[in-house]
């Protein structure tokens, strides 16, 4: 009697590329969002695997099976067969609109003219391009391994293909971080940064910084470097200068993400944009996910939504696979207090200083603070996945009155905080559901809201 074991995890979980199939998000996130589990089969069963595998498909409502092996080798048919189901999984997806994609086919041409009349692509073109790609996206899926960034030890094993990447906004508070972790696996690293926020000292010195603006300097940079991966995290953050100028900050965060874009198109480059989920979801009822109400307050967070969308236009029209994070309010050593979550830096330097913190109303706002170390690793995790948008936060929620009583605790220095008017159109809460990323990118945050906040006062206090 034969003992044969059958997984079908392969099978399910099969990373759906949004708008790969022409489903638009909405239609995709269902399907990815109830992947069928690690369901592992032991069958007791006289007859040939071959055989077997029939009604276990059938059963299973599955395409195909893929069986266990005990027999040197086994990895490599298992690789080979998933390989196989991969390519005809695209092909069923690349079949089923036919006749959509027949008629789309035909327009093409028309509509690219109208786009970018220079430059209609043609089928050599387009082949080097997607063979150049499919290496690119096996080379940085392996760098779908979570890394933390203060850790240290994990992500500085050379286990990895060198990766060329190019971090815009890399000498600001979240880019220099992810810097830092991509050095720390050996990855070569060009900064793109304005310094209009950004600090010089941020950049390590094994990165190689270019000081200019993404709206003007982003294509000539993608020519001369020719990056494999880039981590766009440049932008106009502040929501009060978005609310003044919003001409400003859609010219940064729309159009200088659309230059980026255009860049990273001409080379094959692969995106990871930081987005922002408190500002694009608006007021939360509980932990928000993907596909929660947007109602930003501020231009900020429509020009964030607006840049996710056109992102997502090219990985449909391009069939791109970059990707789009929403990070909730990040934390941790290099925080500037002007900031989204500035509120921690605003909170510890004013306890440093012997300055009296101020709470904005009760204090009862809350708010998802996650570990900017946590936030790398997601960022670096998302180079590694074809496409989507995801939430980067904890799930739990942090009153502004508790954050402070928790940063007392981490600092040692206990001082009584005085309270003001509340300011207007401040949200009552914003908390981001993280189980997306946790399943499909297998990104956790990995430090508590106490640790996170004792490593960023063991930096601030030592500034
Ligand atoms: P940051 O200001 O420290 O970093 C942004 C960097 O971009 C700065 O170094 C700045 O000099 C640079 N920059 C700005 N405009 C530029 C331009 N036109 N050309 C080139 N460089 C330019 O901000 P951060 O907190 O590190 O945020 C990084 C990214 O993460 C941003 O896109 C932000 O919207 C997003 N984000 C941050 C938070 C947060 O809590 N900090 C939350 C959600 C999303």
């Amino acid at each position: 009697m034969e003992l044969l074991a059958l997984s079908l995890d392969p099978v399910s979980r099969l990373p759906a590329r949004v708008g790969d199939d022409g489903l638009d998000e909405d239609e995709e996130r269902p399907r990815r969002q109830h992947p069928a589990g690690d369901e592992e089969i032991e069958l007791e069963h006289a007859l040939e695997p071959e055989t077997a595998r029939d009604p276990l498909v059938r059963q299973r409502r599955v395409d195909v099976a893929v069986g266990h092996d005990v027999l040197p080798g086994a990895e490599s048919r298992r690789d080979h067969a998933f390989g196989q189901l991969r390519a005809r999984r695209r092909k069923e997806r690349r079949l089923r609109p036919r006749a959509e994609l027949d008629a789309f086919e035909q327009q093409r041409p028309n509509l690219l003219a109208e786009l970018r009349p220079a430059r209609l692509p043609r089928r050599n073109d387009v082949a080097p391009f997607r063979t150049k790609r499919f290496d690119e996206q096996v080379r940085l899926r392996r760098l779908a391994r979570a890394v933390d960034a203060f850790e240290g030890e994990e992500h500085r094993g050379r286990t990895i293909r060198r990766v060329r990447a190019v971090v815009t906004g890399g000498a600001g508070f979240i880019g220099s971080n992810v810097v830092d972790a991509l050095l720390a696996r050996d990855d070569e690293v060009h900064v793109l940064d304005d310094l209009s926020r950004g600090k010089r000292d941020n950049v390590a010195d094994g990165a190689r910084l270019h000081e200019g603006d993404i709206r003007s300097d982003a294509a000539s940079l993608f020519a001369e470097v020719r990056p494999d991966v880039c981590f766009h995290l440049a932008a106009q953050i502040d929501v009060r200068v978005s609310v003044e100028r919003p001409e400003l900050d859609a010219d940064v965060n729309v159009v200088g993400t659309l230059h980026v874009l255009e860049a990273a198109r001409e080379l094959g480059t692969k995106l990871v944009f930081s987005s922002t989920g408190g500002a694009i979801y608006g007021e939360c009822d509980g932990p928000a996910p993907e596909d929660h109400p947007r109602a930003p307050l501020a231009p900020y967070g429509v020009s964030k939504l607006a840049a996710e969308e056109y992102i997502a236009a090219y990985n449909r029209l391009w069939g791109s696979s970059h990707v789009s994070l929403r990070y909730g309010n990040v934390y941790g050593p290099r925080q500037d207090p002007h900031g989204e979550a500035g509120v921690v830096a605003i909170f510890m330097n004013a306890l440093r200083d012997g300055k009296t913190p101020r709470i904005y109303g009760d204090g009862s706002q809350t708010r998802d603070y996650v570990f900017v170390g946590d936030v790398v690793a997601a960022t670096l995790a998302a180079a590694g996945h074809d496409g989507g948008v995801f939430n980067v936060g904890t799930g739990n929620e942090t009153s502004v009155v508790e954050l402070y009583e928790r940063i007392e605790r981490a600092s040692a220095i206990a001082r009584e905080p005085e309270h003001a008017e509340p300011r207007a159109g401040e949200l009552q809460r914003s908390v981001l559901d993280p189980s997306l990323a946790s399943r499909e990118l297998g990104w956790k945050p990995a430090r508590s809201l106490d640790e996170g906040l004792a490593a960023t006062w063991a930096w601030i206090s030592s500034g």
